[in-house]
């Protein structure tokens, strides 16, 4: 369990100025994996495996340019170097789960979150739950990030991209699907977790409860439906984009990599 804090305390001390990081998380069986084995062969100096196996050092194909290397022209080494990115996997299952939430809240460079999904698991009430779920945490985590925050300014926004992945199966849903099926599973999580709070009797203390109820409810107040858009009042962005890692014909990650690159 604690190869997570190894890794985060061994990227804050060797590397003061962290490299851009992004986030894989999601359910098991989602991709993760799969999309770190693609990009790892873009990789051009593999420095961190041995040390960190969830860790990659992974490079933007060529096809995309990093938002901060437009000015800059290819050849150059400072344009090489924006390209390149840590990619982060975290285990999408059990205890560690929520470890990887806890981690959310004290990033060093993150700058977006890969939340992977099953598209045709996502087409089943338990796949659909199960991702709502954990989705549902990592977005409170971000949240309570963003109103938590000691300065004026705010905390650096952490955008998120669900990453509908296999669209090659005839099941997925497509993604503005997977969309809607989250937004609604999410409002229901929201629901249930409320009444969790109430049940538990955390309600029975003081005056804090009011206060305490509001830090633990997504999004906007009240009992209307949930909606990803309510997210960026908190700063961050929720895109949702098809994909497949895998697949007959071939890979396709395009839109992944592009946004990617927009938040490099
Ligand atoms: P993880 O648990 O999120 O790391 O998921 P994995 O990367 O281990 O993938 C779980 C399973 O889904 C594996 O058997 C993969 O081969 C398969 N898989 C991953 N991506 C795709 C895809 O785009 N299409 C299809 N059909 N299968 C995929």
């Amino acid at each position: 369990l604690p190869i997570l804090v190894h890794l985060f305390l061994y990227f804050q001390k060797a590397a003061p100025t962290a490299q851009p990081t992004f986030l894989l998380v999601g359910p098991s069986g989602g991709g993760k994996t799969a999309l770190l084995t693609l990009a790892e062969r873009k990789t051009v100096i593999p420095t961190h495996t041995s040390t960190a196996p969830l860790a990659i050092e992974a490079v933007l194909p060529e096809d995309f340019t990093p938002s901060t290397a437009h000015y800059r022209s290819p050849g150059d080494p400072s344009y090489e170097r924006a390209r390149r990115f840590l990619l982060l996997d975290t285990p999408g299952h059990g205890k560690l789960r929520h470890f990887a939430t806890t981690q959310l809240t004290n990033p060093t460079n993150v700058r977006g979150i890969i939340f992977v999904v099953d598209a045709a698991s996502v087409a089943e009430e338990a796949g659909l739950n199960e991702a709502a779920e954990y989705l549902h945490d990592v977005l409170l985590a971000l949240q309570k990030r963003y109103t938590g925050a000691t300065t004026s300014k705010g905390p650096k926004e952490i955008p998120v991209l669900i990453a509908a992945n296999k669209l090659d199966l005839f099941t997925a849903l497509p993604p503005h699907l997977v969309k809607l099926s989250l937004e609604k599973a999410i409002s229901e999580v929201r629901k249930s977790r409320a009444k969790g709070l109430k049940d538990s009797g955390v309600a029975l203390g003081g005056e804090d409860d009011g206060l305490d109820e509001e830090r633990e409810w997504l999004g906007e107040g009240g009992e209307g439906a949930f909606e990803f858009r309510q997210m960026e009042e908190v700063g961050t962005g929720v895109t949702v984009m098809g994909g497949n890692v895998l697949g007959g014909d071939g890979t396709d990650v395009k839109g992944w990599w592009e946004w990617v690159a927009e938040h490099l």
